[in-house]
């Protein structure tokens, strides 16, 4: 058989959307095309769409010959003997029909030389299937290109249950030459990559919406606000076109495709509200064919969850790889390039952590009572095994950077930009004692001068934060003694307060007595839901004494400090955030996410000018406001005179990111 070096005539049948770009990549690519299809006006049509496409990249300097010659490359016929005629490969693209394709393909099989590759761009048919009406089932591929071919990178290469490794070899060496980015699809299961991942999240979309009233521009705003994804799931969908999607995932869920459909979908797709091709889906446009991307807000949707909506998709993934169908790498670069996403989806599970992509799944699966929110067996695997994400140095993927110091009850995992202190005797609520303190000071000075450290975050292994302090210490203590102890603490929390690079408290679970008086000295808080905090040292007999009187007082109110502190009692998160006690409250499969969001948003930030910001803060906060606002005059000057704002100035007017280097 030909390699993809000697293929030089291409028939590509079908000239519609698909099939004028698919003819215009190869003709760029220097193949000869023979392009058909049902009528000498269609193909002129497309002849015509080609040399505009064609005419825009040549513009925008995208190609090395003229446009006549490329298009002269291309020839058009409406005979199906006289397009597949001496050519090596052919590439199907007529409507999404199986019979309509098994006839073209037995047509043609009676005309195409032996040697020559068929493919097909079908999105939900089997390749198996297609193959069988043809001769050559050795050498019958699925080329599945994305809208518009001339300009999406990403081609998913399907192999049927015959086809050799040699078709597939040429394939993608081919698809290389045609300047794509080729994925294999190794079994020929419905949707492939692409399409099995995207309805994933957008069925969990519309799941949101139907049974917890979620709103849709809100979840559209979280998925760009939070995950950064180019477009939220219905705007993506009114996009695509309802029907097109509706038909799409009604083929692939008929072939086993594990999903319960979309309510919202149909009902509209009934009501002819097809999306932006109408003029009307989820969004009103100003007319048909119009798009105008929705409206939303900077802080719009934060309030969402964004691991609940990406954990089917991550599941899907696990399936994937244990089924064989795909390497990881060749996900990711599925919806980096088919989906446009910022990342790929195992850096999203990695940095979740795979054992709250477990427990979200778990969540999903009681909320829903969906079987295809069941974990798959390939990330309850990886839990047991502890391959639990980035914070364990290896998940989806391996992490060598990341280095964990053991001290005698607290760990430090250096995960650059971060370095985060993890309170470690998850077995005695991680109380704290002085050595703790004395530990958690040694780690902060430890990572204060490593530039791959930006941020310092606190939490606690385990259920638990840290649930006071040990006891013991205070049983048949002197006054004195106790009161060594306390300066102790407050030297401890008032080095957090110091401490030259923003710290973060992850508030994992109780945070009570010296344990919430450590989150108080953090910058930021963020609590999972199931956190309690509080100052129980009253039914003690003692009153807080690493900074609790007076932190509370300052984050909150004397009011609410005093009834926190005189009665003792324990507040929930809400009540913590309402309190203005923490920052953030989210579920607690979610927290790592969430901090490590905060993490990079913070990393990205001047690091000099952080500490002077953090500094003005917390100096003025103790200071009459004279001596503060002096103080603050006195932090702008420093901040000025730092290579970072001068950069930061320059990449504002010049509207790019800026580059900061902490100088
Ligand atoms: P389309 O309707 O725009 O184009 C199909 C073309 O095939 C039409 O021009 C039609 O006249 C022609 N045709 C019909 N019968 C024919 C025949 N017997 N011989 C030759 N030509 C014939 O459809 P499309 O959107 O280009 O989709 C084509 C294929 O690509 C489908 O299998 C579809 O699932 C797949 N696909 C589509 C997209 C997309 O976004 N449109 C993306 C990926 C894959």
């Amino acid at each position: 058989m030909s390699s993809s070096l000697s293929i030089r005539k291409v028939a590509v049948l079908g000239a519609g959307t698909m099939g004028n770009g698919i003819a215009e990549v190869f003709a760029i690519a220097g193949y000869e095309v023979r392009l058909m299809d049902i009528s000498d006006e269609i193909l002129r049509n497309a002849l015509n769409r080609i040399r505009d496409s064609l005419e825009r990249l040549s513009k925008r300097g995208e190609l090395k010959e003229s446009v006549d010659t490329i298009l002269s490359r291309i020839t058009t016929t409406t005979n199906i003997a006289t397009a597949v005629e001496g050519i090596d490969f052919l590439v199907e693209a007529v409507p999404e029909n199986a019979e309509l394709k098994k006839n073209i393909f037995r047509e043609a099989d009676k005309y195409a030389p032996s040697h020559a590759i068929f493919a097909s761009n079908t999105s939900t048919i089997p390749i198996t299937e297609l193959s069988e009406t043809t001769s050559r089932r050795d050498k019958f591929i699925g080329l599945h290109f994305m809208n518009p071919p001339p300009l999406m990178k990403l081609v998913e290469i399907t192999r049927g249950k015959y086809t050799s490794d040699e078709t597939v070899n040429i394939t993608v060496q081919l698809t290389r030459f045609l300047n794509k980015e080729p994925v294999v699809v190794n079994k020929d299961v419905p949707g492939f990559i692409v399409n099995r991942v995207l309805f994933r999240v957008m069925l969990e979309a519309c799941r949101e919406v139907t049974q917890e009233g979620v709103k849709i521009i809100d979840l559209d705003a979280m998925a760009r606000n939070v995950l950064g994804l180019p477009m939220g799931p219905f705007e993506l969908l009114d996009y695509i076109g309802l029907d097109t999607s509706l038909f799409i995932v009604k083929a692939m869920t008929e072939r086993g495709f594990r999903a319960h459909p979309c309510p919202l979908l149909e009902d509209l797709v009934n009501k002819g509200k097809l999306g932006v091709k109408s003029g009307e889906g989820f969004y009103k446009y100003p007319g048909p064919g119009q798009y105008v991307k929705p409206k939303v807000l900077p802080d719009q949707g934060l309030d969402l969850d964004p691991v609940k909506l990406m954990a089917p998709a991550i599941n899907e993934l696990a399936w994937l790889v244990r089924e064989g169908v795909a390497s990881v790498e060749d996900i990711d670069k599925s919806v980096r390039l088919g989906l446009n996403y910022p990342w790929g989806l195992s850096d999203l599970a990695d940095e979740i952590g795979i054992d709250n992509v477990v427990s979200a799944l778990q969540y999903l699966k009681n909320v829903s009572n969906w079987d295809e929110y069941e974990p798959d067996p390939l990330l309850t695997e990886y839990v047991k095994s502890g391959k639990l994400g980035r914070k364990s140095g290896a998940g989806f993927r391996n992490y060598p950077e990341v280095e964990v110091r053991k001290y005698d009850e607290i760990l430090l995992r250096i995960d650059p930009p971060a370095a985060w202190i993890v309170f470690n005797k998850p077995d005695k609520l991680n109380v704290l004692t002085p050595r703790m303190a004395d530990e958690i000071v040694n780690a902060l000075r430890a990572v204060e001068d490593d530039s791959r450290v930006k941020v310092v975050v606190i939490t606690g292994n385990g259920r638990t934060f840290c649930a006071g302090a040990d006891i013991n210490q205070f049983q048949n203590a002197s006054p004195i003694q106790m009161f060594k102890a306390m300066r102790h603490y407050h030297s401890m929390t008032l080095e957090i307060e110091y401490y030259t690079k923003p710290v973060i408290a992850a508030i994992n679970g109780y945070a009570l007595g010296g344990g919430l008086e450590i989150a108080m000295a953090c910058d930021i808080r963020i609590a999972s839901e199931d956190a309690l905090v509080g100052q129980p040292e009253i039914n003690l007999g003692i009153i807080p004494g690493a900074g609790g009187t007076q932190r509370l007082t300052r984050l909150t109110n004397p009011g609410i400090s005093k009834e926190l502190i005189l009665t003792g009692k324990q507040v929930s998160a809400r009540k913590a955030l309402e309190y203005g006690i923490v920052n953030k409250v989210t579920p607690n499969y979610a927290l790592e996410f969430e901090v490590r969001r905060w993490i990079k948003e913070l990393a990205s930030k001047p690091p000099l000018t952080l500490m002077l910001a953090k500094y003005a803060v917390n100096y003025g906060f103790e200071s009459p406001i004279w001596s503060s606002l002096n103080n603050e005059a006195a932090l702008f000057g420093v901040a000025i005179s730092t290579k970072d704002s001068q950069e930061g100035v320059r990449a504002f007017l010049e509207k790019r990111k800026p580059k900061f280097v902490g100088e």
